[in-house]
């Protein structure tokens, strides 16, 4: 493994800055930035473009960039050229606003573990001007959103990318849409890149944010290009999505970018090979006029363009799949492009839509489901695929979710060395078990994470409450009104962790379906607990806000139920920092969604990166994750699933079973933390996450399974490198 090389003076930071007839770049050499260029520009085409609506990859959570300058102490520089990159990337904003959540954010981790294993990969996303949404919260009101305020011209690590033929002018591309009289109309996009740079600075992989919210473009256009997952109508849903498929190949041709495989990461982006099957029926099969092309021909040009492309199926819930009715379909696209999606997009419930999970499910040389069960779902909703579709179950990136505290812990121990490179490391700590010196450490780290878990959160409470007068927002949380310096909240105490998307079916209100319940658990021992939640719901989607509502509205009742002993906490404007100091801080993970819905999650994940047990369903990860009580708990339905089973009415949504389930198993959970001669558990339970679900759970290991579909010609090396991740899992079992 090359090492981070060493920079300790001015000079060898000026040989991070890098140039090519794009732009000037910061964070690694200019033989590194090369040597990446030139892999995703080579005649081979031996490389992968990595499509996703959004990517999820804050600066201020994970930046080796950033880490390395703190290291050195450089905070300033007398060079100005160093000086402009350097004060941006310690002193600009650091929040990337164009991700949602689980998807996003998992689309970042994975990028990054491209980068970490040095595989040739570039990505293509959209550039949201506002972002996704803030969430502000107040408890009379629910959930309010606002745009989110940001600048990506003042965001360190993203470049506006030059024209190559004159720098003073952004380099654009230009996309036709049509009219539904097939008028056509070009719009113009500006493309940014970032880079997602490895922890020894010398690789990365870029990310290329399509960003179309010029002025000359029509209204509509920009319109799509302010907000990630805008539903003001379906035309702007549909919008964006074109957007995202049709900006790829031009991007790429732009960039001279040669990749051959394409990975659609979500059916987002599938209008890309609507464009290749164009592509092919014209040059290669010589038909002029696509709208009357046949059937056959059609379908010829989409089996040679599927050899291309690798699919990644995320959910099983209906509302992701998208479908977009035809006369909608028709107010941006060429009716030669209607003709071939009226075969490949058909949706045999409704005729009057295109699907576009079906045609990504259909035109794919390989697709995959996000987890085991997952895939089990999958193969009963695309019988006809069934036989393409295998698991690769999900994973984080080990770097960017291992807290620092526990970080600096595993560095103490020479058994596990080489964790930063290879998190299967972890599946090698059995002797570690009984080592009381690794129990200690352990124990500090989570004590001291969830000290910073608790230090934010106090702070936030006092924090609403003095902004009251002066917003007249209601502080979101009861607790606000009790704090003081005698009544803070107290990290010693049980918390319990829940922070993800507000979809109706997460159920995040679950465990209050009966505080009386709950609390006679509570009261019953004097056990006290705290409920953190965080988390947004879309902004179009009122029973998902309806549900932060009734969170808001169950802090009071659940308080003095307990007679003080059981609080509820939800933090507003849940992001990836949240997100960090929540999975490693917490005492318990819970996942309660309905079983098979969650197609995976990976919020769980992150805990027991950190040694965290889960408290879940057993649904998506969790079914591989759970080891017979060895890192967590289970409850709730755990039988067979079918078609049934995927409602989401509220009938459907088995609260009385699953909630009961819960309060059968939590006594048992409380006993452990809080009785001393079975407390030693809990710590047991950590070290069995460290050494099942790292090695496993990590986006490395995912990387390398996938690594099996993308046919790369890789060194011997690097191919025996990711033999080596891959070989310590099966996801497809
Ligand atoms: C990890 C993460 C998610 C995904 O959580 P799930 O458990 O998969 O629902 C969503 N949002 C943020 C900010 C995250 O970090």
């Amino acid at each position: 493994m090359p090492h981070t090389p060493i920079l300790d003076s001015e000079l060898d930071l000026h040989s991070l800055i890098c140039k090519n007839q794009f732009g000037s770049f910061f964070g690694v050499s200019q033989t590194v930035f090369d040597k990446v260029w030139q892999n995703l520009t080579a005649d081979d085409g031996n490389s992968v473009v990595y499509i996703s609506m959004e990517i999820g990859a804050d600066p201020d959570v994970f930046h080796p960039i950033k880490d390395k300058l703190m290291d050195l102490e450089k905070t300033d520089s007398m060079d100005s050229d160093l000086k402009t990159f350097i004060k941006k990337i310690l002193h600009g904003p650091q929040k990337i606003p164009c991700y949602g959540g689980g998807l996003g954010v998992l689309a970042g981790d994975t990028l990054k573990s491209f980068a970490d294993c040095r595989i040739p990969v570039i990505a293509v996303s959209l550039l949201y001007r506002e972002g996704y949404f803030s969430q502000i919260v107040d408890s009379k009101v629910g959930q309010v959103s606002q745009t989110v305020d940001w600048n990506p011209e003042q965001t360190p690590g993203l470049y506006l990318l030059r024209d190559p033929d004159d720098a003073s002018e952004p380099l654009q591309i230009h996309i036709p849409f049509f009219n539904e009289y097939d008028q056509e109309t070009m719009a113009t996009a500006q493309v940014w890149m970032k880079m997602e740079v490895n922890h020894t600075l010398d690789f990365f992989v870029p990310e290329l944010l399509l960003d179309f919210s010029l002025e000359t473009n029509p209204a509509p256009i920009r319109e799509a290009a302010g907000q990630l997952y805008n539903s003001q109508s379906s035309f702007i849903k549909a919008m964006q999505r074109r957007m995202l498929g049709t900006g790829i190949i031009p991007v790429l041709q732009a960039l001279n970018i040669s990749s051959h495989t394409l990975h659609l990461n979500e059916q987002h982006g599938v209008v890309v090979a609507l464009q290749l099957i164009a592509e092919e029926l014209h040059s290669s099969m010589h038909v002029t006029d696509i709208s009357r092309a046949t059937e056959k021909e059609i379908l010829a040009a989409a089996t040679t363009v599927a050899k291309r492309l690798v699919y990644t199926i995320h959910t099983p819930v209906k509302a992701g799949h998208d479908r977009f009715n035809k006369s909608v379909y028709a107010g941006m696209s060429h009716k030669s492009c209607r003709h071939i999606l009226e075969l490949l997009a058909k949706d045999d419930d409704s005729p009057n839509t295109y699907n576009f999970t079906s045609f990504a499910m259909r035109v794919n040389r390989t697709a995959n489901s996000v987890s085991r069960l997952h895939r089990d779902v999958t193969h009963k909703q695309f019988p006809a695929s069934a036989e393409k579709i295998s698991a690769i179950t999900n994973g984080v990136h080990h770097l960017t979710w291992i807290s620092d505290a526990r970080a600096e812990a595993f560095d103490a121990f020479t058994q596990l060395k080489n964790w930063r490179n290879d998190p299967g490391v972890f599946a090698n700590i059995k002797e570690l078990h009984n080592d009381s010196r690794f129990r200690t450490y352990l124990q500090r780290a989570w004590d001291k994470d969830s000290e910073i878990l608790f230090d934010y959160v106090n702070q936030m409470l006092i924090t609403h409450r003095n902004q009251m007068s002066s917003t007249w927002i209601d502080p979101p949380n009861h607790y606000s009104t009790i704090i003081d310096v005698d009544h803070r909240l107290d990290p010693s105490v049980f918390t319990i962790g829940f922070a993800r998307r507000f979809s109706t079916y997460k159920r995040a209100d679950l465990i209050f379906d009966n505080l009386d319940t709950l609390c006679s658990i509570i009261t019953k021992n004097k056990w006290p607990v705290n409920f953190l939640f965080s988390g947004k719901a879309h902004p179009a989607d009122e029973p998902g806000k309806s549900v932060i509502k009734l969170i808001l509205d169950y802090q009071e009742e659940l308080h003095s139920k307990s007679n003080g002993l059981a609080n509820l906490i939800f933090i507003p404007n849940y992001d990836m920092n949240i997100a960090k100091m929540l999975v490693a801080g917490v005492h318990a993970w819970l996942n309660n969604p309905k079983r098979p819905l969650e197609a995976s999650g990976t919020s769980g994940m992150k805990a027991a990166l950190n040694g965290i047990p889960n408290l879940s369903i057993m649904d998506g990860w969790w079914v591989e994750g759970y080891h017979q009580g060895q890192t967590g708990w289970k409850f709730g339905y755990e039988g067979p699933v079918d078609e049934a089973d995927l409602s989401e009415s509220p009938e459907a949504l088995l609260y009385a079973e699953d909630s009961a389930s819960f309060y059968k198993i939590l006594p048992q959970v409380l006993q452990e933390f809080y009785d001393d001669s079975a407390k030693s558990n809990f710590l047991d339970k950590a070290i069995m996450n460290l050494h099942l679900n790292i090695p496993i759970f990590n986006t490395h290991r995912m990387a390398a399974e996938y690594l099996r579909k993308y046919d790369l010609k890789l060194s011997p090396s690097l191919q025996e490198q990711m033999r080596g991740f891959a070989d310590l899992y099966e996801s497809d079992q």
